[in-house]
């Protein structure tokens, strides 16, 4: 049975050439970066390049770019190294509700220690208002952090925007672009952010390898205590195979970004089409237009049925999607997403996640979409509950 991985959200897998680019720093070049011998020094020169590469792809300086061990430490680096560095200019974040749990959970975690936090809420398809980020800012407001692009439902928010707003009012301004980076341009300049969060593993990079840029000047406080490297912002010894593959990563991502997107867009919307054609009783969430949408993502809610076992029928089938239902304290609750664009709870239920990436082909979107319109029907007869929901028009 031919294996279809539609699940590019969650992680990729690393690209034959990045990872060949790797090789070497894990056995001959294995210097630690620190050291001031010619092991050393090799090592360090690559880490050099791979920030240069880094800063060319999202338009920074490479002094501008910190190396962590993925987004989730990139996004509380730089929200709780902003917030403590500054809680005497003030204690107020605006963030949004639709946020990935790095930084729901790090906003959360400063609430504990005497912060505000505003979790704006989004429209139907998941956009932030410019209007309600204006009308929340206060005079104790210090943080914005909105993220570049969403996770679950591929909504791409008007972050140049933010950004100027936030400009405009002196606030510093985050933004967690990590399903962002390789698959849409990226120019912190240009979109006037001062600190973007980035994961390697995203973009067909290594797993365990972040970046946070920061924009010189800006003071945050270092949060993981130790050596001085990454110009003493960040202890640990560097890894240097996972940084050379992220730089390899992000250089390829973004010279194949125009060609891969024209496919998997092509793709993608070729699916949506024959879901919504053939699947009565859905719904489509997320971005409309899909010039504000990833490329790669769909995501569907199924009247009337679990998507837990729509994803295991898919799983017999061969294919790998994302349920959106994160499992907590052994219930299976429905994704906050989902509910936070007005899909009610009952359908929240039964959402699936499809993400396509560079590999996936017509034909397998083809294959997902007949073995997807056969589970839902079989499913639903089964359903103890789909007439009703049906008769009650959800
Ligand atoms: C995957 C992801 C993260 C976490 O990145 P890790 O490298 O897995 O820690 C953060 N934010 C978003 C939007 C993500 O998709």
């Amino acid at each position: 049975m031919e294996k279809i991985y539609l699940d590019h959200a969650a992680t990729t897998y690393v690209d034959k050439d990045v990872l060949t680019e790797m090789m070497p720093y894990f056995t001959e070049v294995f210097g630690n970066g620190s050291s001031q011998h010619f092991y050393g020094r090799d090592a360090l020169k690559a880490i050099d390049e791979a920030r240069e590469k880094v800063a060319k792809a999202i338009g920074c300086k490479s002094s501008e770019i910190y190396f962590t061990s993925g987004g989730s430490e990139s996004d509380n680096m730089a929200i709780k190294g902003y917030a403590l560095a500054h809680k005497d200019k003030g204690n107020h974040i605006i963030t949004s509700v639709i946020e990935h749990p790095a930084v729901i959970q790090t906003c959360k975690k400063l609430e504990k220690y005497g912060f505000e936090v505003t979790y704006l809420k989004v429209d139907k398809e998941g956009f932030v208002s410019l209007k309600d980020i204006e009308d929340a800012i206060t005079d104790k407001t210090i943080l914005i952090s909105i993220m570049t692009a969403n996770n679950e439902i591929g909504t791409i928010e008007p972050i140049a925007q933010i950004g100027e707003l936030a400009k405009k009012h002196g606030i510093a301004f985050h933004t967690d672009a990590v399903q962002a980076v390789g698959n849409i341009p990226i120019d912190v300049k240009a979109m006037n952010v001062d600190m973007l969060s980035l994961s390697a593993h995203k973009f067909y990079g290594p797993k365990g390898v972040g970046v946070l840029y920061k924009k010189n000047g800006l003071k945050i406080q270092r949060f993981l205590d130790g050596g001085e490297q990454e110009r003493n912002l960040r202890a640990s010894t560097l890894n240097t195979p996972g940084i050379v593959g992220c730089g390899a990563a992000i250089e390829k991502a973004v010279k194949d970004m125009e060609k891969n997107n024209e496919k998997i867009q092509a793709i993608r919307n070729h699916f949506v089409q024959r879901v919504i054609n053939e699947i009565p009783h859905i719904y489509y969430n997320g971005a409309k237009d899909p010039s504000l949408r990833l490329a790669g993502n769909a995501n569907f809610s199924f009247v009337g049925i679990e998507g837990e076992g729509i994803l295991f029928h898919l799983d017999l089938a061969g294919v790998a999607v994302s349920s959106g239902s994160a499992c907590s304290s052994g219930s299976l609750e429905p994704s906050y997403v989902l509910l936070s664009i007005g899909v009610p709870m009952e359908v929240a239920h039964g959402s699936i996640r499809f993400s396509f990436g560079k590999i996936n082909t017509l034909e397998q979107a083809d294959y997902v979409a007949d073995v997807l319109v056969k589970t839902v029907e079989k499913l639903r007869a089964m359903s103890p509950i789909y007439d009703e929901m049906v008769s009650k028009n959800y």
